[in-house]
């Protein structure tokens, strides 16, 4: 089929947020009685889920010390959960189980859950937890975990399956998605900083609106732009701090255990929730005894029939690497440079040990293959979901957003004209101003 001219609404990405604001913005048309069909199109330099959506754990939580990304959480799980099986999604809840040096943070997060409805039960005090977690799990032996926030809604979805379905979903409604095409440039015309079309190696398509949605090639996307590859940054102390690097990147670290994903499962026979613990508790070699750590750690994790097993990962590491010399291609298990390190099977598989009973002796049965992948982040750790040059709406989750499956649907009503309050706290426009985050204490860049 012949490269289209012109497009109204082209959607660089096909990841779940390029995905996700296609399906938005055709059942915005449709519902208007107007034509979908050669006015909203994907272009992917590969294919369907060839970035971190393909490879994504696929957890869905709320669970976020920031209020203004549980708010926005709360928004994508209504969505996963709009649909479960079209989907593929498991609504089987999130659980973070935490030392004491976590407690306060995380009994702020139920508080604000409570406030905006969002089912959680939370214990406190070591004996109430270990009770707690032994109703679900008879043989959970984690130690010195003194809270447990149990999300009733969440859960995790399959990753590939979920994307193929919103492919599918969206060629229905009348979007085209154009595969093997790389997005080189923006042009502009007679000064204007309207992009009016995109420069591919296929050769140039006009546009009206664009949408960029590019995980962790969004460095890429910000240089087309000319967006600043350093920023200042005014953090919450009122400090200012300049010539920051705008990107970064870490390795997420992810594998399999592969046995049975049936062992995983909980005293009553069902599908557990997905299991977060953060601890400083020393943690002991499963292989020899040694000491792995007596520094926080975390990890998560899920039995899962998807990934034949059980299925989990733990703290990210930086990559050192100064940004511009990241290679991202090939991504993902492709990489020959950003995949799971052999530290990390040993150090998880042990952690899951630490956790239950059941996982001890298993680590021969870590499976062999690469896994992981980079992630791109923002100066903050947190997403900037932003427009600019007068008609491109950029979608930088910086590696949150799996869960975001909503993330699309709002930037896709703001490119329709109606700002979304949602949004408000993401643009890129806070750094700046000192509008950031709050961080709490958790391992992770991300929580
Ligand atoms: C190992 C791992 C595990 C994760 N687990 C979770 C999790 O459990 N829960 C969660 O919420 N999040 C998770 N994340 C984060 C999540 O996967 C990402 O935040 C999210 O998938 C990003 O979606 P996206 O649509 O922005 O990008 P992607 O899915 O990366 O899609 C971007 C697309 O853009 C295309 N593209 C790039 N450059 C060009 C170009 N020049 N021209 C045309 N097309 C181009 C790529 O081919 C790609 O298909 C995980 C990430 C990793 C790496």
């Amino acid at each position: 089929m012949a490269l289209p001219q012109h497009v109204e609404f082209l959607i660089i990405g096909a990841g779940i947020h390029g995905l996700s604001a296609a399906w938005r913005l055709a059942e915005r048309l449709r519902e208007r009685g107007e034509e979908v069909a050669g006015r909203v199109v994907v272009l992917d330099k590969t294919g369907i889920a060839a970035g971190a959506s393909g490879i994504a754990c696929g957890v869905v939580r709320n669970n976020y010390f920031q209020p203004a990304m549980r708010k926005l959480m709360a928004h994508s799980v209504g969505i996963w959960e709009s649909d479960p099986k079209g989907l593929s999604y498991h609504p089987v809840g999130y659980m973070q189980i935490s030392c004491e040096a976590m407690h306060k943070d995380v009994a702020s997060i139920y508080e604000q859950q409570q406030a905006i409805g969002y089912e959680s039960v939370f214990i406190e005090g070591e004996q109430q937890c270990t009770y707690y977690m032994r109703g679900i799990f008879d043989d959970w032996q984690a130690k010195g975990i003194t809270s447990v926030l149990h999300e009733k809604r969440g859960g995790y979805s399959n990753q590939t399956k979920t994307m193929y379905a919103l492919a599918d979903r969206v060629e229905k409604l009348g979007v085209r998605i154009i595969t093997g095409i790389e997005v080189k440039g923006f042009k502009t015309e007679n000064g204007s900083n309207t992009v009016s079309a995109v420069h591919t190696d296929k050769g140039d398509i006009g546009c009206t609106h664009v949408i960029v949605g590019a995980g962790p090639w969004v460095r890429d996307f910000w240089k087309m732009l000319g967006l600043p590859k350093q920023i200042t940054v005014k953090d919450l102390a009122g400090n200012v701090h300049n010539d920051v690097d705008m990107w970064r990147y870490w390795q997420l670290e992810e594998g399999v255990l592969v046995i049975d994903p049936d062992m995983g499962r909980a005293n009553d026979g069902s599908i557990p929730p997905v299991i977060h613990v953060d601890t400083d508790a020393p943690l002991y070699s499963a292989v020899d005894g040694s000491k792995i750590t007596d520094e926080m750690w975390g990890i998560y994790y899920k039995p899962d029939w998807h990934f034949g097993g059980i299925q989990g990962g733990a703290s990210p590491y930086k990559v050192e690497t100064p940004v511009d010399e990241v290679a991202i291609d090939p991504y993902g298990p492709s990489s020959p440079e950003f995949v799971s390190s052999h530290e990390f099977a040993h150090m998880w598989v042990s952690a899951l040990a630490h956790c239950q009973k059941r996982y001890e002796g298993q680590m021969p049965k870590y499976h062999k293959e690469a896994s992981g992948g980079i992630g791109c982040f923002t100066a903050d750790s947190f997403p900037v979901f932003d427009h600019f040059r007068e008609n491109v709406a950029m979608i930088a989750d910086s590696n949150h957003g799996w869960k975001m499956i909503g993330v699309g649907h709002l930037i896709a009503d703001e490119v329709l004209g109606e700002r979304q309050e949602l949004l408000e706290p993401f643009r890129f426009g806070r750094f700046e101003r000192g509008e950031l985050h709050p961080v709490s204490n958790s391992p992770y860049p991300w929580s």
